[in-house]
């Protein structure tokens, strides 16, 4: 008995000098354990910053660090600390989406372990009645978005006048999402004593004038760090310079070499983001889209699954991706420069995060090096060039990875239910080798020879055999170049030289191979001009049509060819013997 007291005081003890750095800032006894399960060692930057700032002091503060740097707990814990359980609303929590309200939501219940607050998430896009009866059993946190806070207010069953906090997450965004009307409605339903915090990954002037509107003039502001330096140090940054229309034959050279890939994808619009996102899937790549035209219910579909690592490639606008919590990446790709370095920063926040190493690449086009610079300058930190990996090293990384998990197999003996089959497979070639090969030739079809791989920069050969040919009657002898050609179609009807097929400049005739509605488009675009009149060329059609049906009774059935194998199989069992 003696001894189980003395273990609990033990216990007691050991936990009165657990986590001495946020005890320092002032967190009490009665949240230790809740951060201990969350296995919160040490407090970040913003929380070392903000938490002493909003417990012992009673300003007004704006809270800005990067995403991911745990702002939430970084309001989370002071207000979890200073309010009690009661009936009305004692701190309200205005975010831009619906997932975000979730997720503080979540964050703040796990913080508050076993203090009985009730914290409620209120968004549109649920049942209102549903909220509204979880509203009736009481609530002491409400996080929302600010259009269904202001519904529920209206309809009486929000109490906003009792506030001790009123905190703005995510406030760029919010801004961003031109909330600024619903959020001023709302601030003006609450009681003016209330202490306002808002917490933001940048700080913009408009960030600086919502201050001026709605906080007490000496507010506090809670900066970490000066938004570069500090948080990419364990970020490898460069950049490959590559031409608008190479991006994407770039990017899958980037997803193919690196075999272990967890990356977002920044795009500038949210039509780049539908393309790369159909172009990549259609090649077989997993990646799925993130930008705002996204349904609610897909949205929330395509972030879990990316935590939960279901694909590996997230493909986004900077709006969509804001304040999602997931800052592990192994890279973030920026497909196109952001507008200016707070966003560049903020992106390649996500990674080279805990101590793990991350790498930062973005694409930037000859006619954007200036705009780097410029970032560069704003960041202080030089971003270096690099050669897109060549086609050898995306090969080398497959073989590479495929090796380590066969011999993670032959270690952990996985594989032994295989062995009589792999055996009498042996038996098949001269040499075991030749077993292996054809075993690895059905795996990996020809994903692994250099000839399957396109040279990087050639026009696209692919699928010639689907498209139209057209037919122009000029050529160089009447002054035509293909670069005119292609300029003169790429005005007209926006088709780039890239979606087209080969072009071939006569004396006399120019073909232009294009698949069918792109043909269609040149025919409409150009048909009332005499100068350029194209058509369609029916006789190479009709000949290639020709010569395709002649093919199978013309040429001579294929000789199989007899190999000879030389005997290797013995002396391969004499190495094994020998090295054995
Ligand atoms: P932000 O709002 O700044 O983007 P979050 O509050 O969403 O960041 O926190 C990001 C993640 O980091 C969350 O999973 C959170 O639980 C975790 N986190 C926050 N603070 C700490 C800490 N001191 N130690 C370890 N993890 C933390
Ligand atoms: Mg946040």
């Amino acid at each position: 008995m003696r001894m189980f007291l003395s273990l609990i005081k033990l216990k007691r003890f050991l936990l009165m000098n657990e986590l001495p750095e946020f005890r320092a800032l002032g967190i009490s006894d009665e949240l230790i354990p809740a951060l201990l399960a969350k296995n919160f060692q040490t407090p970040s930057t913003i929380q070392t910053l903000a938490i002493p700032l909003l417990l012992s002091g009673e300003k007004d503060v704006i809270g800005q660090a990067l995403t991911g740097t745990g702002k939430t707990a970084a309001f989370g814990l002071p207000v979890i600390q200073t309010i009690q359980p009661g009936k009305v609303p004692q701190a309200l929590i205005l975010a831009p989406t619906r997932e975000l309200s979730i997720q503080i939501a979540d964050e703040l219940k796990s913080l508050s372990g076993n203090k009985p607050l009730r914290i409620v998430p209120l968004y549109g896009g649920q049942l209102i009645t549903i909220q509204m009866d979880e509203l009736k059993k009481g609530v002491d946190i409400a996080v929302g978005t600010p259009g269904r806070i202001m519904d529920l207010h209206r309809r009486g069953r929000l109490q906003l006048d009792k506030l001790q906090f009123a905190i703005l997450d995510e406030a760029d965004e919010m801004l961003d999402m031109g909330f600024i009307d619903d959020i001023r409605e709302i601030l003006s339903l609450t009681n003016p004593d209330k202490r306002m915090l808002m917490f933001s990954a940048t700080m913009p002037q408009e960030i600086m004038d919502i201050a001026a509107e709605f906080m007490r003039p000496e507010y506090e502001i809670a900066q970490a760090g000066n938004q570069s330096a500090t948080n990419t140090d364990l970020t490898e940054q460069y950049y490959h310079e590559v031409k608008r229309e190479h991006k994407l034959d770039a990017l899958m050279r980037l997803i193919d070499a690196n075999t272990e890939l967890y990356a977002m994808v920044f795009c500038r619009t949210r039509a780049d983001v539908d393309e790369v996102t159909e172009k990549l899937n259609a090649k077989g790549y997993r990646v799925e889209a993130l930008h705002g035209e996204i349904s609610q219910a897909q949205r929330l579909r395509v972030i879990n699954g990316f935590k939960k690592r279901k694909f590996p490639l997230l493909i986004a606008t900077d709006v969509a991706a804001r304040g999602i919590d997931v800052n592990d990446l192994t890279h973030v790709i920026n497909y196109s420069l952001p507008q200016n370095s707070d966003i560049y920063i903020h992106r390649i926040g996500r990674t080279g995060r805990a101590g793990r190493h991350g790498v930062a690449v973005s694409f930037v086009t000859p006619g954007e090096r200036r705009k780097l610079k410029f970032i560069e300058k704003d960041i202080k930190s030089e971003i270096p060039q690099r050669k897109l990996p060549e086609i050898s090293d995306i090969i080398e990384a497959k073989k590479q990875l495929f090796s380590e998990n066969i011999a993670l197999l032959l270690e952990t003996g996985d594989a032994s239910e295989y062995l009589n089959f792999a055996e009498e497979l042996c038996t098949l070639g001269s040499h075991p080798a030749e077993a292996l090969a054809a075993v690895l030739k059905m795996h990996f079809k020809n994903e692994l020879l250099p000839e399957s791989y396109q040279e990087f920069g050639t026009r696209q050969k692919a699928d010639e055999s689907n498209m139209k040919k057209l037919l122009l009657f000029a050529g160089r002898a009447n002054g035509l170049t293909v670069p005119d050609l292609l300029r003169e179609i790429g005005d007209r009807t926006g088709i780039r030289s890239t979606q087209l097929g080969k072009i071939i400049c006569r004396a006399d005739k120019t073909f232009i191979n294009a698949e069918p509605n792109d043909a269609e488009k040149i025919l409409k675009a150009f048909r009332d001009d005499k100068q350029w009149h194209f058509k369609y060329d029916e006789l190479r059609e009709k000949r290639e049509a020709d010569k395709k049906r002649k093919t199978p009774d013309t040429k001579p059935p294929k000789k199989k060819k007899v190999k000879t194998h030389k005997p290797l199989r013995e002396e391969f069992f004499k190495w094994i013997a020998e090295s054995e």
